[in-house]
């Protein structure tokens, strides 16, 4: 199945979320990572400006969002769900890692909708919301510190589904500019530029072809090492040749 279809079919669900700026960033984190389906329970206050400013560019997500009275509501169809939580429960679904757990997700979405569900800010999931999940992920944190930021963890996790889903390698954006290429400069190319290289040294007075010492094995090593490019070799002829320019016009001066 493609990826953005497995994609599509990915539910962020947000339970109870007290601050309508989390709703906002969240929002963003999804749409960044191509998901679109979020999906709210009882939020405290939405629709918020507060959310829509957080939103940025992904606002359309939500006005599409989905507003729900009970969890079970927000997870109608759904064949997996993954509750996300940073504290470990005596008797809870089974915990696991961001990146095992993103496999499974994907694996089940292959045969329908799947979600994601995260806690209220200071409370995080109730024991009766993560009883919904079929298994639970704990991002690794530092262990003194380890609640993190609602927007933030949908954020992490947004990210993991869509390398996963992308099996590590995304589409990239076609805004990034394409990096400049200039062919490899050919052997008589480089071989003309060490002439030229020789010849204004000889002028200049810096390299004396009488004792020629071990000057023109060091740049051809120098050179040699970076491998140039046509458009390389075309700037440093064009610098010798202004040199050479200035230094005839000079003379006739003198
Ligand atoms: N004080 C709450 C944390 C709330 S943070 C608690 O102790 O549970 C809001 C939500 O972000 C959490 O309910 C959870 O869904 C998600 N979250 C934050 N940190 C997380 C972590 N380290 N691992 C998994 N989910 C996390």
């Amino acid at each position: 199945m493609k990826p953005e279809v497995l994609l599509s079919r990915i539910r962020i669900v947000l339970c109870r979320p007290s601050h309508p700026g989390n709703i906002g960033a969240a929002a963003r984190a999804m749409k960044t990572m191509g998901l679109t389906r979020l999906s709210l329970v009882e939020p405290k206050h939405f629709p918020d400006p507060e959310a829509e400013t957080r939103a940025t560019g992904a606002v359309d997500l939500l006005k599409h969002a989905e507003i729900h009275t009970t969890l079970n509501a927000a997870l109608a169809g759904t064949v997996f769900v993954v509750g996300l939580s940073a504290r470990r429960r005596d008797l809870g679904p089974e915990i696991g890692e961001p990146r095992e757990m993103v496999e499974r997700l994907l694996c089940a979405a292959e045969e329908g909708d799947v979600a994601l569900v995260f806690g209220n800010e200071t409370m995080g999931l109730s024991n009766d919301e993560i009883q919904c999940c079929h298994a639970a992920v704990s991002i690794p944190t530092n262990p003194e510190f380890s609640s993190l930021n609602l927007g933030s963890a949908v954020q992490v996790l947004s990210y993991e589904v869509r390398m996963a889903a992308f099996s590590g390698r995304p589409p990239v954006s076609d805004t990034l500019v394409t990096p400049f290429v200039s062919p490899t400069a050919k052997h008589d190319e480089v071989e003309g530029l060490y002439e030229h290289l020789q010849s204004v040294m000889t002028q200049t007075g810096f390299y004396n072809p009488e004792q020629p010492g071990r000057l023109m094995p060091k740049l051809r090593r120098l050179f040699g090492r970076i491998r140039l490019e046509r458009d390389e070799v075309n700037i440093l002829r064009g610098v010798l040749a202004s040199t050479q320019n200035k230094t005839r016009h000079g003379s006739r001066h003198d």
